[in-house]
């Protein structure tokens, strides 16, 4: 095999398949997405807890999601796909004045940015998710533009647009290297053959540190292990029970099934590919979710998994051209948002690579950042 293409995504997760939808849809030209899987969107992508929200404490991290929030709203019909963005809102509790002054000052920054959020109550909190232990909770922050969608079907939504545009997805062919003559790509080299091309993006998620090693550079996206556990049926989970966030814990949660899925980022993980089930992390999930909400102590627990994280020093995505190769793009480190941040990623990607303006300023989040400052702490919940 040694076809030319006029640009090569590695990667066929939902970053590779929205940044490959969206550079058809400006008729880019020909089109591969390499995957070396079997099935598309079958790494971090498959593990995602579905959490969509604009509520962020940094304002690009914000500005990502607005965008993605209003395409995730209208992505049925845009892209002739059965999606559902369930949008029942997420809701941050805050169990301490530190955290009550921190989202104070956030709460300013999304009302000037156009996020719908409200601040609340310990009672409002209470009446909006009756189930919640809310004797230590001092305030919280709700906003309904928020909620949960699948992963998979958003996925598949962009994999059948961008295949209707005429892009070629190439299942089992992994990219082993990239060639380039001075700082000219010239092709991607997979273990079925080469593939002709001046333009690369780096879309392997948890991987894209080898993928940029292929051209020397060192690339700071690590893959780090989270753990999730769902509940068999709860029959005080209601259709409307929202995304719940508990900042002093960290514990998420939000119904799954018609029971509940919970997750929390032990921040001691070391980064690496491992992703079992350590049942140690699943024990502090469920003791976390029990402290919150004491109905799950007569749960039956259904199933738990591990997945991972691609994971930058400050949490923050990695978007834009590498500075040694102009053709050579990221489109990784997601740090835990890669589903919510696609359609606006896939968006901000293509405009980039077409050398239009983007939509929105995205310089915060260019790979140049690494040599020099970079943004403040995002955290890690969901
Ligand atoms: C437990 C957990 C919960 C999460 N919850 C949320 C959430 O609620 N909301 C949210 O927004 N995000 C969440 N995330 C994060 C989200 O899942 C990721 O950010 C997102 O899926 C990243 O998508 P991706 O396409 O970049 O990566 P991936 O889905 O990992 O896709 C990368 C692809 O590249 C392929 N690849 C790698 N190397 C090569 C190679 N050499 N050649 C060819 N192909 C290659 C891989 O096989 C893979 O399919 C969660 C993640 C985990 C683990």
């Amino acid at each position: 095999m040694s076809e030319t293409y006029d640009i090569v995504i590695i990667g066929g997760g939902i970053i590779g398949a929205a940044v490959a939808y969206h550079l058809a849809k400006k008729n880019y030209g020909k089109i591969a997405v390499v995957e070396k899987d079997q099935y598309l969107g079958n790494c971090s992508t498959a593990k995602c807890a579905g959490g969509i929200r604009a509520q962020f404490s940094s304002e690009i991290n914000v500005r990502m999601s607005l965008l993605s929030e209003d395409k995730f709203e209208t992505f049925a019909q845009d892209m002739d796909a059965e999606v559902q963005f369930d949008q029942v809102g997420y809701l941050f509790v805050l169990t301490n004045d530190e955290q009550v002054k921190t989202f104070r000052a956030q709460f300013e920054m999304w009302k000037r940015l156009g996020v719908p959020a409200q601040w609340l109550s310990r009672d409002e909190i209470k009446s909006l998710v009756p189930v919640l232990n809310v004797d230590d909770i001092l305030a919280g922050t709700f906003s309904k533009k928020d909620g949960i969608g699948d992963p998979h079907q958003f996925t598949q939504g962009y994999v059948g647009a961008a295949r209707r545009l005429g892009v070629k997805f190439l299942l089992e062919t992994e990219a082993v290297g990239i060639a380039a003559t001075g700082d000219k790509i010239t092709s991607v080299k997979t273990y079925n053959g080469e593939l002709l091309t001046n333009t690369v993006v780096n879309a392997a998620g948890p991987y894209a540190r080898q993928i940029a090693g292929f051209l020397g550079i060192d690339l700071p996206v690590v893959p780090i292990k989270r753990q999730i556990v769902t509940t068999a049926p709860l029959d005080f989970i209601s259709e409307s029970f929202p995304m719940v966030v508990d900042i002093g814990s960290g514990l998420y949660t939000h119904k799954e099934s018609g029971g509940l899925l919970l997750g929390w980022a032990d921040k001691n993980t070391p980064e690496g590919f491992d992703e079992s089930v350590d049942p140690e992390y699943t024990d502090t999930i469920l003791m976390k979710g029990l402290d919150r909400i004491p109905q799950l102590e007569t749960a039956e627990i259904k199933t738990a998994w591990g997945g991972l994280y691609e994971s930058t020093p400050d949490h923050h995505a990695v978007i834009g051209p590498s500075g040694e190769y102009p053709r050579f793009f990221h489109c990784t480190g997601f740090s835990g948002h890669g589903f919510m941040h696609a359609p606006a990623a896939g968006i901000v990607t293509a405009e980039l690579i077409c050398g239009e303006k983007t939509s929105f300023d995205i310089s915060p989040l260019s790979p140049h950042r690494f040599v020099g400052a970079v943004l403040g702490e995002e955290g890690t919940v969901i």
